[in-house]
């Protein structure tokens, strides 16, 4: 596991005493690849909300996670998915031996006590979730609490981050306009051959030629984005498929099992990806 990891915010836990759970304990290994950090950094100085657009596995999450890092702030990550609700974000009362208390969501946790707040793919989350973070997102900064009664005024190095992956979207399924345009964005990209064949070589273990003949194969299947795989692979599954050969495995083996298998279960799909595997190694 990487030494970056820390635990998502978990709401049937006890409440937190304070952000040091949530602190990035040691610098996360993060390559730039452009002016991302700068101009982060001018955002976080203004505390604008920053959205990452990029695909999945592109290094969104490892970059606020080093951001979080850089600016000594605790970083909360909270995982967007179908079934979170408003409630999940901001916070509920709770049945006890005692009565009921109320336990701040993740959201208010970061607003209160001055963290990072991430929602990785916020999109996934119901429309009234993203509705309760409007009011943190513009010069009000305030967090209503509407069933406690509570309005938190966000703690000043309080700052929101969304992800937000453009390519996956349905019309039913997008950002609202009105979300959208509270946030200042930032672009992400798989990075350039040499640059993300440097990054797999790190992180996996593996030599940085198979990293490179990795990255190959890669490129190959982006090019078949909207010719019948959704997404190409991500640099995450480079990693992946590195760190099966790190520990020995047959590269087609390794390849065949962390790269093509995964991403795909259409035979002709799958063939044109093992083709790419047995090109490069
Ligand atoms: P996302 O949040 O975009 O889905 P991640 O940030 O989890 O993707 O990236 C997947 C993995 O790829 C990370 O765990 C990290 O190992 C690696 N990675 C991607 N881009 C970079 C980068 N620029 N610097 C360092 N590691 C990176």
């Amino acid at each position: 596991m990487p030494a970056t990891s820390r635990p998502a915010a978990d709401l049937s836990a006890a409440p937190v005493a304070g952000l040091d759970a949530y602190r990035v304990p040691a610098e996360p290994y993060y390559r730039a690849v452009g002016d991302e950090v700068d101009l982060y950094e001018a955002a976080y100085s203004v505390r604008l909300p920053v959205m990452l657009k990029g695909p999945t596995g592109c290094g969104k999450t490892r970059f606020v996670e080093y951001m979080a890092w850089k600016l000594g702030r605790p970083l909360i990550t909270v995982a967007c998915n179908e079934d979170m609700t408003a409630s999940d974000l901001v916070g509920r009362y709770l049945l006890d031996a005692s009565g009921t208390r109320w336990q701040d969501g993740p959201l208010a946790m970061a607003a209160r006590l001055g963290a990072i707040c991430y929602l990785d793919e916020v999109v996934e989350a119901r429309q009234d979730t993203t509705v309760a973070i409007h009011p943190l997102t513009d010069a009000r900064r305030i967090l209503p609490l509407e069933k406690k009664g509570e309005i938190i005024q966000a703690h000043p190095d309080f700052q929101l981050v969304i992800s937000y992956n453009p390519g996956y979207q349905s019309l039913m399924k997008d950002l609202k306009q009105s979300t959208k345009q509270r946030f200042a964005a930032l672009d992400f990209h798989y990075p350039e051959h040499e640059i993300e064949a440097e990054i797999v070589a790190h992180e996996s273990g593996a030599g940085l030629d198979v990293a490179k003949n990795l990255v190959h194969i890669a490129e190959r299947s982006r090019n078949l984005k909207g010719h019948g795989l959704d997404e190409g692979l991500s640099t995450r599954m480079l990693i992946y498929a590195g760190s099966l050969i790190a520990q020995g495995v047959a590269p087609l083996g390794a390849c065949r099992m962390a790269l093509v298998r995964p991403i795909t279960d259409d035979p002709d799909m799958r063939d044109a990806l093992d083709a790419a595997v047995t090109t490069y190694f």
